[in-house]
């Protein structure tokens, strides 16, 4: 189940209260050669050497990213954005399978383990701006969640934009962070817009749908405590369902009765109801 801003922003959020202030007295990796392989890790796991006895200053995210920020000038990064699983055990207690385990000061633990693409990284402070997802998430983009995502730069930036929406939306270039694909289909779905359809093209009043979308899922998937398949540091799972997306396979729009159709769409597959979005 992929982590994006919402759910990057409620385990920040908890984990800022759980965790700042301890010291981190041990770490431990696991799955090691595959996860270096694929770029989910350092590829000098020594680079993890200087955690050890740190303390946390704080956990922010921004768009899909955690980064837990140490002292001494050093931080761990957290990207389980196509799917990861962090667990908090105040007590100790049973061990969930994990990639990266930090054992604090106060004998309570923190589990991280990527489900499918994502990232864990220990960086030091002048190397932050080496990777690729901090500097996607923390330097640039406009995030829903926050002030400058204003109607009239959603208007002026995407709806001057001779492209199809994806690209504007999603991914490394997008003018957005925070969105992925998951986000994409459902807010389409949510402003009747069919993905072939190019910015420019939207009239103000599907532009405008376009950008309520956006702001609605973000605020209720905050607001629901993430995703139904999503858990918390806690285990607590989320509320959340995408009105459009896997989940609605097989299904008929509950609009307008239509089969749902699947599409390949920008590098992977989008839902959608073939009558309420139109090309
Ligand atoms: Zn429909």
């Amino acid at each position: 189940m992929s982590v994006e801003l919402p759910e990057a922003r409620i385990l920040a959020e908890q984990l800022d209260q759980a965790i700042t202030g301890k010291i981190i007295k041990e770490y431990d990796l696991k799955d090691v050669e595959r996860m270096i392989k694929v770029g989910f890790l350092n590829k000098d796991l020594s680079e993890f050497k200087p955690i050890k006895d740190k303390k946390v200053l704080g956990v922010t995210s921004r768009g899909n990213t955690i980064r837990v920020h140490l002292d001494g000038e050093m931080n761990i990064l957290i990207g389980p954005e196509y799917g990861g699983v962090l667990s908090y055990l105040e007590k100790g207690g049973k061990v969930p399978k994990y990639h990266l385990k930090l054992v604090f000061d106060d004998g309570s633990i923190l589990t991280t383990r990527i489900t499918s693409m994502g990232i864990v990284y220990a960086v030091a402070d002048d190397r932050l701006t080496e990777s690729y997802l901090y500097n996607r998430d923390f330097m640039g983009g406009i995030s829903p969640d926050e002030p400058d995502f204003t109607w009239a730069w959603f208007k002026e930036t995407i709806g001057a934009e001779n492209r199809q929406l994806k690209p504007l939306l999603v991914g490394k270039d997008a003018h957005i962070i925070g969105v992925s694909n998951a986000t994409f289909q459902d807010v389409l779905y949510r402003a009747k817009i069919h993905p072939k359809r190019r910015a420019s093209d939207l009239s103000e009043d599907e532009l405008h749908a376009l950008y309520d979308a956006i702001k609605t899922v973000v605020t209720e998937r905050l607001g629901k405590l993430g995703k139904a398949e999503f858990t918390d540091i806690y285990g607590v799972q989320g509320g959340y369902v995408a009105a459009m997306g896997p989940n609605m396979k097989d299904q008929k729009c509950p609009r307008c009765g239509t089969e749902i159709e699947k599409r390949a769409h920008g590098g992977g597959s989008v839902y959608l109801c073939p009558s309420c979005q139109r090309e």
